[in-house]
Order: structure tokens, then sequence, then C-alpha cells
């Protein structure tokens, strides 16, 4: 491997290295994480109240249950009563059948609200049902997103070591000029070898000058571009400067 490529390499790794700090940094999966514990919260706080509600509710109706019985046990006493009158006292009986038309009024207006409470508690039980599913699939979408998110940030600690191990290699590897070359540049700009690519320079996209293409080939010197001072790779020198010429 020419000192160029060992070069180049030694940017890639430093790439790498930018490219996971930058992830492992990012702040956006925990701000994430934490808006889906909030909705999680909330969510769970509705379903609490919904599941008070219906048990107040049940509370409610056996309540009215116990209320129906008793008017329906009247009615009931008061009917015996009637149909085994031997008596034929007018009073008695016009007592009973009033008493009777009076309990059967009041179980309507009981049984009126005892099926407005069963459609209230089927409703309820739907919502509760629907933020059932809501609360299973927000806890879902926590625990996945977060084993994502950790998987990712464990991938990029490892892909650093690497770039890391690779530069520490790398810089016993290329002679001290080149690593003089890089390093120099390195400190003010991130970006420093760059591909030559058709005479254009990858870094700032200008064309190289017929020159410093001159240059390159006299020499076997480090070739920077004459706009940006970057460092320039290229495969072959000669045939750039063919392809140049034949333009
Ligand atoms: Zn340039």
């Amino acid at each position: 491997m020419s000192n160029m490529s060992l070069l180049y390499e030694l940017q890639n790794s430093y790439n790498n290295v930018e490219e996971n700090k930058k992830i492992i940094k990012d702040g956006a999966h925990l701000y994430l994480l934490r808006k889906m514990k909030v909705e999680f919260g909330e969510c769970k706080n509705k379903y609490n109240e919904k599941v008070k509600i219906i048990n107040a509710l049940k509370d409610d109706y056996a309540e009215t249950s116990r209320e129906l019985k008793e008017f329906r046990d009247k009615i009931d006493k008061d009917e015996f009563a009637l149909y085994n009158n031997s008596s034929n006292d007018m009073k008695s009986i016009n007592a009973l059948q009033k008493s009777i038309k009076n309990n059967k009024a009041k179980h309507k207006i009981v049984e009126d609200s005892a099926i407005e409470h069963l459609e209230k508690e089927e409703k309820l039980n739907i919502d509760i049902e629907n933020l059932k599913t809501e609360l299973i699939n927000v806890k879902n979408n926590f625990y996945s997103y977060k084993k994502d998110t950790s998987e990712k940030i464990e991938n990029a600690k490892i892909k650093l070591e690497i770039a890391n191990k690779n530069i520490e290699k790398l810089q016993k590897l290329i002679p001290e000029n080149y690593l003089k070359a890089f390093y120099s540049k390195y400190e003010h700009k991130k970006n420093v070898v760059v591909k030559l690519t058709n005479g254009i320079c990858e870094g700032c996209k200008m064309k190289v000058s017929a020159m410093t293409l001159d240059e390159a080939t006299k020499k076997d010197n480090i070739l920077y571009c004459d706009n940006c001072g970057r460092i320039l790779i290229y495969e072959d020198i000669k045939k750039i400067k063919t392809t140049k010429k034949a333009k």
C-alpha cells in the first residue's frame, strides 16, 4: 500500500471517529424516550380514571339491583294478598291496588336508570379496552426504540474503538514527513485528504491547475490542491494528464 493510500486511510479513520462520536453524543433518542414515557404516563392515568368510574358504577348498580328487588318483593306481596283476599273489603282492595300501582311506577323509574347504567358501563368497557391496547402499544414502542438505539450506540462505540486503533496502527506505518503534512492541515480542518477525480479536487470541487499536476509527476511529492490546500490522492497522475491534454 502506498504512503498516499495510507494517508487516505488515516483520513477515513478520523472521519469514522467523528461520525461515531456524533452518534454516541446524539441526545435525540433520549428526548424521544422521555416523550414516550410521558405519553405512557398520560395514557395510564386515563385508564386508571376510567377503571375508577366503572367501579363506582358497579357499586351504584349493586344498590340499584337491591332497590329493584325490594320493589319487586313489595309488588309480589301485594299481588299475593290481592288474589288471596277472600273478603270483599273494597277499602283494603283499593289500598292494595294503589300500592301495587305505586310500586310498579317506582320500579319502572329505577329500571330505566339501571338500563342507562348498563349502557354507560358498556361504553366505559370499550374505552378501557382501547386504552389497554394503546398502553401495550406505547410500551412496546418504547422498548423496541430503546433496544434499537442502544444497539446503534453500542455499534458506534465498537466502530469508534476500531477507528482509534486503526489510527494508532497507521501512525506507525506512515513516514514522518507524510504524518507532519497531514497533522499540520488537520489542526485547521477535519477533511484534509481528498480524492482527485478527473482533475477536480473533491474537497473544494475546483479544477487543479496544470502546473500543480506537472509538479506531481516530476517528483514523488505530496500533491496539494492549489485552491484549498488539501492533500490530494490520485490513482495515476499520468492518466490524469493524458485525459487533460486530450480535452
Ligand atoms: Zn481543493
